[in-house]
């Protein structure tokens, strides 16, 4: 470990309750440290109280600007601190290759904006999908493989998938290693531009996890030859498995 590392890492130690032997055996990881865990809570809370403000399916499209503008004109949200800006920048920008994904970008600007007139709502969901072949692929999948199966995340712009990551480094005590190959950060997710993601009805949290490689649904959907598994085991782009994530071909 090197010393930056290891000061970080000891920096969580004194800190963090989530501490678990299974953390410290993975001491390789890199973790944010104490002050920049406070910073990301702290983003965590204000991105909670703008999904609030906009509505759930809404937050999957709004742009950072957008949430600038939310926090900084409505008391009950409150405006972000140039600290918390910056630290959203880092993780927009920072090559991710280091806590080790090595997808691809899709995503350059910050600022991203998702045209209303390219997006349908899927009803009951929540959620967006682009018009044309995602909109289509996912009609198509419906029919195929039956009403059991649902979207379960659609389209999802850089705040929707900031507030993801954030989300998952704060659960995992900061873990940046372990977070970034379960949650793509914001600048490399392909929900941005086209993927999605789909579940059985009323299965919940199940429906991202492997368990999902075992139902009839998922079977019959990899006999579909118009969509692929964009994450399977061992993929190159070092993501996890995610038997649940439609790649759009
Ligand atoms: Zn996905």
């Amino acid at each position: 470990m090197d010393i930056m590392k290891r000061r970080n890492f000891l920096a969580f130690l004194s800190v963090s309750p989530l501490i678990t032997s299974e953390l410290m055996a993975n001491s390789g990881d890199f973790y944010l440290s104490s002050s920049e865990y406070e910073i990301l809570t702290s983003i965590r809370h204000r991105l909670r109280r703008v999904r609030r403000h906009v509505g759930y399916a809404n937050f999957n499209l709004i742009t950072f600007s957008d949430t600038l503008y939310y926090a900084r004109n409505y008391k009950s949200i409150g405006a972000f601190t140039k600290q918390e800006i910056a630290f959203i920048e880092r993780l927009f920008y920072e090559d991710p290759s280091k806590y080790g994904f090595y997808g691809k970008q899709t995503c350059f600007n910050i600022d991203n904006k998702i045209n209303k007139k390219e997006v349908v709502k899927i009803p009951h969901t929540g959620h967006f999908l682009f018009r044309g072949k995602p909109e289509h692929d996912y009609h198509k999948i419906i029919a195929d493989v039956g009403t059991t199966l649902k979207l379960t995340s659609g389209i999802r712009n850089v705040v929707k998938q900031l507030d993801l990551y954030v989300n998952k480094i704060y659960n995992l005590g900061g873990n940046m290693t372990k977070a970034t190959i379960q949650i793509a950060p914001p600048s490399r997710s392909y929900h941005t531009v086209s993927d999605f993601d789909v579940g059985r009805i009323d299965w919940g949290y199940k429906n991202f996890t492997a368990e999902f490689a075992k139902t009839k649904e998922f079977h019959e959907m990899r006999k579909l030859p118009y969509i692929a598994m964009r994450y399977k085991h061992n993929n190159k782009d070092g993501v996890r498995f995610e038997p649940w994530h439609v790649e759009v071909i």
